[in-house]
């Protein structure tokens, strides 16, 4: 299956979301050693911590970094998500282009009700973000995006680092 987007797109991106498509795992070497910063994440984002909530992202997005072998990345973690029109900004990742390194900027309150993000969506969204930058730097793909295969693996990054059972799973957008 492919979004509706895929249409709309060149021939050489077409190639580059197939094989993005392809590919429906990402195995995270010694994932369990990376777990205990999850349960530390859940505590900051619940205290509204954002200095914590910032250094365990950073921490763990490093180790990830490093377990894969993509170069690392900042991580920028900002109190009340941009809003317009179109929705509200989850996370955003941002190329190095000519910067020292990839960026992933992420906010910890939404901007309609200026509640703190649930826990699981604000790790997602992490991921999701982590994902983009795997896609570049690890699959060395030209062009990062939002497929089926995408979504799968940025499922299986989620259910390593927090392997319990979760009757309804969050979609990050
Ligand atoms: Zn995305």
């Amino acid at each position: 299956m492919v979004f509706s987007y895929f249409n709309k797109l060149s021939i050489s991106q077409k190639r580059i979301y197939r094989k993005s498509d392809e590919i429906h795992a990402l195995p995270l070497p010694d994932a369990e050693t990376l777990r205990p910063l999850i349960g530390h994440l859940a505590s900051a984002l619940e205290l509204e911590d954002r200095d914590q909530t910032e250094g365990i992202c950073r921490t763990l997005v490093g180790g990830m970094a490093v377990r894969l072998g993509v170069p690392p990345l900042r991580i920028k973690v900002l109190a009340v998500r941009p809003s317009a029109k179109w929705g509200e900004l989850h996370g955003l990742y941002e190329l190095a282009e000519g910067k020292a390194s990839a960026v992933i900027t992420l906010w910890m309150r939404t901007a309609k009700h200026r509640r703190v993000v649930a826990f699981r969506a604000f790790l997602r969204t992490l991921l999701h973000e982590f994902c983009h930058h795997v896609d570049y730097h690890l699959y060395r793909l030209p062009d990062s995006f939002h497929t089926e295969g995408f979504y799968k693996r940025e499922s299986s990054l989620f259910h390593q680092l927090l392997p319990m059972r979760e009757p309804n799973s969050s979609v990050v957008s």
